[in-house]
C-alpha cells in the first residue's frame, strides 16, 4: 500500500534539488508539477526563482515540462511564460497520459524524473509509469480548494515515510 507512494528522493523544494546532483544521476528532461511545486496556485505569472532555474537548467542542457493536473487555462499562461512545454490534466495519480507523453516526446525513462508536492498524485504516478522522483514539500502553505483531500491522505502517509526512513534525501 505505502509502496507506490515511496519517492526515490525527498527534497524541500525543486529549487533546493542541485543541477550537480540531477546530473549525477543522468537526468535530463524533469517532469515538474505546478501548484505549489513550482509556485503557489494563486500565481498567475512564474516568480523570479521559477525564471532563474529555468535559465540554469537550459544553461545544464535539462528540459524543463510542466505536468499538471490543472486545467489548460491555468497552466498555459504559466508556462508560456516560463517557456517550457506542458501537458495540463494529466490525470496523475495515473500513468496512462504521463506514459503517453513519454512515448510521444520520445523520452528515455532511464533520463527523466518527476518532481512534485504530493505522494498521492505525483509520486503515486511516477511510480506506475517507472520513473524516478522527488518529492518536495509545499512551497506555500496554502493549497487549491480542490487539494485539501488529498492532504488528508498525503499527511499521514508523508509522517509513515518519514517514521520508517524512506525519505532519502538528494545531494
Ligand atoms: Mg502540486
Amino acid at each position: 500500500m505505502l509502496k507506490r507512494y515511496i519517492p526515490t528522493y525527498h527534497a524541500k523544494s525543486i529549487y533546493d534539488v542541485p543541477i550537480a546532483f540531477l546530473k549525477s544521476i543522468n537526468v535530463t528532461t524533469v517532469l515538474v508539477d505546478l501548484d505549489n511545486t513550482l509556485d503557489s496556485y494563486r500565481s498567475k505569472s512564474p516568480s523570479n526563482s521559477a525564471l532563474v532555474l529555468k535559465e540554469l537548467y537550459d544553461e545544464a542542457g535539462i528540459e524543463l515540462i510542466i505536468v499538471s493536473n490543472n486545467t489548460k487555462k491555468r497552466v498555459e499562461p504559466y508556462a508560456s511564460k516560463l517557456g517550457v512545454r506542458f501537458i495540463p490534466s494529466i490525470g496523475k495519480p495515473f500513468s496512462k497520459n504521463i506514459k503517453k507523453a513519454l512515448k510521444e516526446l520520445s523520452l528515455d525513462k532511464d533520463n527523466v524524473i518527476m518532481v512534485g508536492d504530493q505522494t498521492v498524485t505525483d509520486i503515486c504516478s511516477a511510480n506506475l509509469s517507472g520513473l524516478r522522483s522527488i518529492l518536495t514539500d509545499k512551497i506555500v502553505k496554502e493549497d487549491q480548494p480542490t487539494t485539501h483531500f488529498n492532504r488528508l491522505f498525503d499527511r499521514p502517509i508523508r509522517r509513515s515515510l518519514k517514521r520508517k526512513n524512506l525519505l532519502k534525501e538528494v545531494g
